[in-house]
């Protein structure tokens, strides 16, 4: 049994027509037109086409399923179809795709599975108009209520609430999304790398053993304002002289980690009062780290406290720090990425173990089920853009992965 290339090519390509803009990329964030269309047209492909059981579940997730031969927890596979502004038509998408022609292939051959085999599409996995992302995948696992959301407001004073009614949700009825962890005995989510690791192997795939830790500080820099050209240099306590200190302080704190996986960055500031001819005030600004590994965390606390102690003391500010996010490194299930690594060896595939330095919805499956993710090679490591690529050739070898991967699956767990 192997996959029908053409099929989930021309697939791949249809998904892309929701959302295409001129600029080449797409934009699909939830709750848009091409949002919506892509859904129809994705239930329509299950439901009438392909006659798979179909389902919308109160947060809007998109499930369809294949019945098993035995009363067992479903196997799952998916990921999300909603994109970021202009971005590009593998992220998310690819998954949803292959996973419908791992079904699509099973029932077409008539092979019977002991497991019901299920794919999901998760509702709103990017940032979006309610600030809520991996929206679908957090209340499916049960770490966003209603009570938690049903005020959140979007565009125009659009309530979630009637975003949802749009794709077939419920505000109200919102605890009946919440997966039970007797549901489920694994669920795999394949999607592009989003990085150049594989691409600069020239590898097609790889496991993911952790999706890596997020950190998040903010930081107000409090100097003095005062006339920008009667005030002498030595007697400045600029702002912004600091926080650029800061930045290029925190830059190295991270650097000198020596990994490819522990990054950081500054993609936040506010400078006051913002104006040309008074010395900067004020700054906030954020500095977000990840890192698969938490004993880095403690190292990188401590030098950015010495170097706020340094620069306040250097240039007479005030530097105030607090914790936003404090997310720990999430680690995948050991029985399925070894299945995965199985069926890449019995394809011939090299396999490896990446990181994921992205968050994910698998990240929030973990909580309920043994889960793991694929990686597939992002060309020039592209992604949330217009340029984002993947080979036909990576995406056929991923989808004969994921197919025998659930074939191994089935027979071995319960
Ligand atoms: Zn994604």
């Amino acid at each position: 049994m192997l996959i029908n290339k053409e099929r989930l090519m021309e697939r791949l390509n249809t998904l892309a027509e929701y959302g295409k803009n001129v600029h080449g990329g797409m934009d699909r964030p939830f709750g848009s037109e091409a949002d919506i269309n892509a859904r129809k047209w994705l239930i329509y492909l299950w439901g009438k086409q392909l006659n798979f059981k179909v389902k919308i579940d109160a947060i809007g997730n998109l499930w369809a399923g294949l019945a098993g031969t035995e009363n067992l927890p479903a196997l799952v596979l998916g990921s999300h179809h909603d994109t970021v502004a202009n971005g590009g038509k593998y992220d998310g998408a690819l998954g949803v795709i292959l996973a419908t022609e791992v079904l699509n292939i099973i029932k077409e051959n008539n092979y019977k599975l002991r497991h019901p085999l299920k794919l999901v599409s998760f509702t709103a996995e990017e940032p979006n108009m309610f600030n809520l992302s991996t929206l679908g995948s957090r209340v499916a696992s049960g770490k966003l209520i209603k009570d938690d959301i049903k005020g959140a407001k979007g565009d125009y004073g659009i309530t979630l609430g009637e975003a949802l009614k749009k794709v077939g949700g419920s505000i109200e009825n919102l605890q009946d999304a919440k997966i039970s962890k007797e549901d489920m005995s694994a669920f795999i989510e394949c999607h592009i790398e989003q990085g150049r690791r594989l691409f600069d192997k020239n590898l097609s795939l790889a496991v993911v053993p952790k999706v890596t830790g997020i950190y998040r500080e903010k930081v107000k820099i409090i100097g003095e304002p005062n006339h920008a050209g009667t005030t002498v240099m030595s007697c400045r306590h600029d702002a912004l002289i600091a926080a650029s200190q800061l930045c290029l302080e925190f830059e190295k704190i991270i650097k000198d980690i020596h990994r490819d996986d522990v990054v950081g960055t500054v993609g936040h500031i506010e400078v006051k009062p913002n104006s040309i001819n008074i010395i900067p005030g004020e700054v906030d600004t954020i500095l977000e780290f990840r890192t698969p590994d938490f004993n880095d965390v403690e190292i990188i606390y401590a030098n950015i406290n010495n170097a706020i102690s340094f620069i306040e003391n250097k240039r007479g500010v005030k530097i105030i720090s607090e914790t936003m996010l404090k997310q720990r490194e999430v680690i995948m299930d050991k029985a399925i990425i070894s299945t995965l690594k199985r069926a890449m060896t019995k394809m011939d595939e090299t396999n490896i173990e990446l990181v994921s330095m992205a968050g994910h919805d698998a990240v929030h499956m973990s909580s309920l089920t043994k889960t793991a993710m694929l990686f597939v090679a992002s060309v020039n490591g592209k992604s949330h853009c217009a340029d984002e690529f993947t080979e036909e050739m990576d995406i056929i070898k991923a989808a004969n992965v994921l197919l025998e991967t659930i074939l191994i699956l089935d027979k071995e767990l319960d």
